[in-house]
């Protein structure tokens, strides 16, 4: 199965803190809580290509 890689941003900051891989026929944003170093707390991260 194809998988896209795709880097996790936090929502708050724009930081770019993870990495990950999905489906690359997923067509829904992924939006994950993840802890965000900058922000020293949980924030939404969303996917970003590349
Ligand atoms: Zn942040």
């Amino acid at each position: 199965m194809v998988r896209e890689a795709i880097t996790l941003v936090c929502s708050e900051c724009s930081n770019r803190n993870y990495r990950s891989t999905r489906k690359a026929r997923a067509t829904e944003k992924l939006a994950l809580k993840k802890y965000c170093r900058c922000c020293r707390k949980h924030t939404v991260h969303k996917e970003h290509k590349k």
